[in-house]
């Protein structure tokens, strides 16, 4: 008889430490549980792991987990080993002695979870002996890497067909974040024969602060978000590896901890860096996106953008990898035109069919709707993925409000500059006109003969810029790439020109100006004010203690989680501590009695 969900719940709180499922689990667990093939798909850090997780601990047989980073398989056993379970991975990282250990524990059954490199996946001895060892289940994590559709295709992928069959047809449930209709069909098609059950999960991650500002002075912008957030282990994208460089330098002389990771590194550094920031707390990793993937560290507490992402999808799969643990964790995506024009430029550059390209900035334009959001920017960031929700209360835009105010007049001065001048200059030229700049290319073209001339001289240059901006986000103007990124007026610029259309801005962008404007911080929805700092600081020191002695990742110990709600319940015994977040049966004995020490000392 197959195990019920009964038993699941009852694994989740003994092995785990945890008292309820997350939105998806149960629903995605009961059809495994039955033996269905199922293909789901979960935002990151929803939970995914647990799903196959769990299934295997209380089941029989074995559970092969195909996943595509060594890295991340090593976390995961070390997780699972903390926890009591029997897992291990095969991998090339394995010297000859750990090989013949994890062929051993095979051979014995003694194996619940194997994680698998997908270079072992077309190796016909490895299927025949996991298949001898009572193989029954194949998992698969970012299966959209099996697709050329996806982001992450990985050729090695394509062999899960025939490795499956060889195991003989076994139960496969497949994992991914991606959002995209088309990937998914790609996906059900090349990893099962007949449809598997589908279960499409909420996009919506409420731990996650959104905001975005408009580039201004990037620095002290990131610098001011990183002001309170000294310890913290964070990521910060940048478009480009001298970005990254040059940035990780000015946080270091800053006094942040900062490493790179670009694939200008020497491979060696670059894993160096990525291990040192997987294992230790506090360090912020700037990098390209070449950073990220597999990266399943759960304590990351803020991810920024100092560029523009590519697309909303891209955003949101960088944003996702800040607060797996479901704790409060913040992120911040600044944007300026500068990056708006080189992406478009990219497009146009790019090899791709002319479809593709319509695709392209489709997603860019989006993307910039978001940037430029009149309302909660989660409503509009759930809305592009098809999912409809409340204003959230703590996105940038739902704390400070979005005060809107007629631009229409604004718009006319602006759209008029640009007819006048012939639509084929940029900003920075227009901004000079409308405050009224004579400088040498505003009198060698006569503008400063232009009835515009002067016109908009009761906003600054940088406030006219966001306005630009808007007005390209509200589709009154494009750009024309071919003639040096000129403004046009499009047809519904027209209307507003001639006055028979109109236009709301947002006032807050023109604030943009000097001190970003006070945020109250929005208290995170699972972080206490009741806890004991000094204790909490005790109990992550023996917590790193521990970790460094095993050589695995703190959060592999106890997660931030368990650490807090320590410090706030403060438990007196053993027993006590059974009901905290994270403390399963197998690190109640492994680690409680060190832990007590220190709350009752
Ligand atoms: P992803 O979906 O991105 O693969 P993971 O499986 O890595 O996410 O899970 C993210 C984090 O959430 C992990 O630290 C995991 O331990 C934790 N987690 C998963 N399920 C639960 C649960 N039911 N209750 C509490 N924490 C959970
Ligand atoms: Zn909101």
């Amino acid at each position: 008889m197959s195990p019920s969900l009964a038993s699941a719940r009852a694994c989740l709180s003994s092995v785990f430490g945890f008292d309820s499922f997350r939105p998806g689990q149960e629903e995605i667990i009961a059809p495994i549980l039955a033996g269905e093939d199922v293909l789901a798909i979960m935002p990151t850090g929803a939970g995914k792991s647990l799903c196959y997780q769990l299934p295997a601990i209380i089941g029989d047989g074995l559970t092969v987990v195909v996943s595509p980073l060594i890295a991340l398989m090593r976390d995961q056993v070390a997780q699972l080993t903390n926890y009591g379970v029997a897992a291990a991975a095969m991998n090339s990282a394995n010297d000859s002695d750990e090989s013949r250990r994890v062929f051993d524990l095979i051979r014995r059954r003694e194996l619940k979870l194997l994680y698998l490199a997908p270079e072992r996946l077309a190796r016909p001895d490895t299927v025949d002996f996991l298949r001898r060892s009572g193989a029954n289940r194949l998992a698969i994590d970012e299966a959209h890497c099996v697709s050329q559709w996806g982001h992450d295709f990985r050729p090695e992928y394509l062999a899960l067909g025939e490795f499956r069959r060889g195991l003989g047809q076994v139960q496969t449930i497949a994992f991914t974040a991606t959002a995209d209709a088309a990937t998914r069909a790609d996906i059900a098609e090349r990893l099962f024969d007949t449809t598997p059950r589908i279960f499409i999960g909420g996009f919506d991650r409420p731990n996650l602060m959104l905001a975005m500002q408009a580039k201004d002075s990037p620095r002290r912008q990131l610098l001011g978000f990183l002001k309170d957030r000294k310890g913290d282990s964070g990521i910060i994208y940048c478009s480009s590896r001298a970005g990254c460089e040059d940035l990780a330098q000015g946080l270091n002389d800053a006094g942040h901890r900062a490493l790179v990771y670009h694939a200008g590194l020497d491979k060696k550094v670059r894993e160096n860096n990525q291990d040192t920031f997987l294992r230790e707390d506090g360090i912020i990793m700037v990098a390209t996106v070449a950073f990220g993937m597999g990266i399943d560290k759960p304590d990351v507490r803020f991810v920024a953008h100092a560029d523009l992402p590519k697309s909303i999808e891209a955003y949101y799969q960088e944003i996702g990898r800040a607060g797996r643990d479901g704790l409060a964790a913040e992120t911040l995506t600044l944007y300026g035109l500068g990056d708006v024009r080189l992406r478009r430029q990219q497009i146009e550059d790019s090899q791709a069919s002319d479809e593709q390209k319509r695709v392209e900035r489709q997603k860019l334009n989006a993307l910039l709707a978001l940037c430029e959001a009149p309302r909660c920017r989660r409503q509009t960031l759930l809305s592009y993925f098809g999912e409809t929700t409340q204003p959230c209360g703590h996105c940038d835009l739902c704390i400070t409000g979005v005060l809107l105010r007629d631009g229409t007049v604004d718009a006319q001065k602006a759209l008029s500059a640009i007819w006048r001048t012939g639509q084929r200059f940029g900003t920075e030229h227009l901004v000079n006109v409308l405050i009224g700049q004579d400088n040498d290319a505003v009198l060698r073209f006569g503008h400063d003969q232009l009835p515009t001339f002067g016109v908009g001289k009761e906003h600054s240059r940088d406030q006219w810029r966001a306005l630009f901006r808007q007005f390209y986000a509200g589709g009154l103007i494009s750009q024309d790439l071919s003639e040096h990124g000129g403004w046009r007026l499009t047809e519904a610029g027209g209307e507003v020109l001639r006055g028979r259309a109109r236009i709301d801005v947002r006032t807050e962008t023109l604030k943009a100006k000097g001190k970003s404007a006070k945020r109250e911080k929005a208290l995170p929805p699972v972080l206490r004010n009741d806890i004991d700092h000094d204790l909490l600081a005790a109990l992550k020191k023996l917590r790193r203690e521990l970790a460094t002695d095993q050589g695995i990742p703190a959060y592999a110990v106890f997660p931030d989680r368990t650490l807090i709600e320590l410090a706030a319940e403060q438990p007196a015994s053993l027993a006590e501590m059974r009901g905290i977040h994270g403390i399963g049966e197998a690190k109640l004995d492994r680690y409680g009695a060190l832990f007590l020490e220190v709350l009752l000392s």
